[in-house]
């Protein structure tokens, strides 16, 4: 879940883990997915346009941090659901390399195109 915080530029503010691992594991995800975005719009005052889901972020502790064909086609297939009516969706993927993170951001739009977005680390405040 995240902030709009300016043009293009969203913070992510609330992250839920699920135990996934299978698309399967991943649908069942959903509905308590679903009470985490409406606790978090609900502590947020309800600001939508401020405060809203953002999307998906899950680790690739392995391999690459970019997304893999199942990846995309996951997130192409949730921002173009109708039921679920977001405008874009992110994707974030993360890796630990010794001490360091590394990761990545994609967004996905409705009409299925696909953006490599920028992914800004911050120190805990
Ligand atoms: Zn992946």
């Amino acid at each position: 879940m995240g902030e709009h915080v300016d043009v293009n530029h969203f913070t992510v503010r609330t992250l839920t883990v699920q135990r996934t691992g299978t698309m399967a594991s991943f649908v069942r995800g959903l509905a308590e997915a679903l009470k985490a975005i409406k606790a978090f719009c609900s502590s947020a005052g309800n600001n939508f346009t401020r405060f809203n889901y953002l999307g998906e972020w899950h680790s690739h502790p392995l391999f690459s941090v970019q997304p893999s064909h199942q990846d995309h086609a996951t997130m192409l297939e949730l921002v173009t659901d109708r039921r679920v009516g977001a405008n874009f969706i992110v994707l974030l993927i993360f890796r630990l390399t010794g001490e360091a993170l590394e990761g990545s951001a994609h967004t996905y739009l409705p009409d299925g195109s696909i953006y490599p977005s920028e992914l800004d680390f911050e120190e805990k405040q």
